[in-house]
């Protein structure tokens, strides 16, 4: 039966909320069907004070073995190095971060905000957040770039802002089922079956964006353009399987209409957050986007885009799901 301990740093608890809503297999499954002994979590843990913190001291000194250690949010070093402004237990949180990854078989970052820091890390980062083993896209975060749990892999990374409930348990269910070794990573340490795609694998407006034909403003015609060319949709460039496993079984957000803003990557938020780069497109003297989807350079781009337009049919002007 595989062990899991679940902390939480700094975190809206999006992705414990996102775990608890899985279908495929859902956390009963996990318990039920595949044995999972979940010896804590900070909304589904039954012990409390003295009980709880005694669970963290044995699993922290080796006392009690751990095979996978679950952390959520962002690892608060501020202020000054000292973790204080993240007390869990009366040690800053940092510290159990520091014994239990290295007394744990298997160590996961769930979230953006485990992964490389997240929204709280974005400049200024008042809290001096950071990730377990990136900060933003740079190897080395909280743990350091050479980490290795004890089965000796680096931290697996399960990014999104929250992860998608699924990608959570089916990663669980296969690093409790003894199959680590066969979990394949990206540079970034994502699992390579959900993060290898884009978002705009399956996307259902893939023909508009082949014909570069855009939507003409937001929420307006949501079933006809691709949101690529004015709203900022980052599904060429972000690595996700949005499109593929959908949102509460049903939809995803550039199917509802929605941009993808791109939130299983490093830099999400994207620009801070600065006024005028939300929903979108960043642009080159007012026409060229500033990023085109990965794989591509701005020469071939635009050769493409041009020759895509003057090819468009009629068709990918219209509502292509008429009822
Ligand atoms: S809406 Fe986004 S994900 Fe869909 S085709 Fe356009 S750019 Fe790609
Ligand atoms: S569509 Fe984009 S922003 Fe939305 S959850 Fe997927 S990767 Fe994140």
């Amino acid at each position: 039966m595989a062990t899991v301990l679940w902390l939480q740093g700094g975190a809206c608890s999006g992705n414990t909320m996102s775990f608890t809503t899985a279908e495929e297999p859902s956390v009963v499954d996990l318990i039920v069907d595949f044995g999972l002994d979940l010896i804590w979590h900070p909304s589904l843990g039954e012990e409390l004070g003295e009980n709880a913190k005694k669970i963290f001291k044995d699993v922290a000194s080796g006392a009690r073995p751990l095979d996978i250690f679950v952390f959520e949010g962002t690892v608060i070093e501020g202020p000054e190095g000292s973790g204080r402004f993240n007390m869990f237990a009366e040690r800053p949180m940092k510290d159990w971060v520091n014994d239990i990854a290295a007394q744990a078989q298997i160590v996961v970052a769930l979230g953006d905000c485990a992964c490389w820091g997240g929204v709280p890390a974005t400049d200024p980062n008042p809290t001096s957040s950071t990730g377990l083993q990136f900060h933003k896209r740079a190897k080395g975060g909280f743990l350091g770039a050479d980490f290795k749990s004890k089965f000796g892999l680096p931290v697996i990374n399960i990014p999104g802002c929250p992860a998608h409930p699924d990608w959570i348990t089916q990663i669980i269910v296969a690093l409790a089922s003894g199959r680590a070794g066969d979990i394949a990573l990206d540079e970034l340490h994502r699992p390579l079956t959900f993060f290898k795609s884009f978002t705009q694998t399956g996307c259902t407006r893939v023909q508009f964006f082949e014909y570069k034909q855009s939507t003409t403003s937001f929420g307006e015609g949501t079933r006809t353009g691709c949101l690529f060319y004015e709203f900022g949709c980052r599904g060429p460039m972000t690595h996700s399987p949005c499109n593929r496993i959908l949102w509460n079984r049903q939809s995803s957000k550039t199917r509802a209409g929605m941009p993808c803003t791109g939130c299983t990557e490093p830099e999400f938020p994207f620009f801070d957050l600065a006024p005028g780069t939300v929903f979108k497109t960043q642009k080159v003297s007012g026409v060229v986007p500033k990023e085109v989807p990965e794989g591509n350079d701005h020469l071939t781009y635009m050769a493409h885009a041009m020759a895509a337009r003057v090819a468009a049919p009629q068709w990918s002007k219209e509502d292509m799901f008429v009822v």
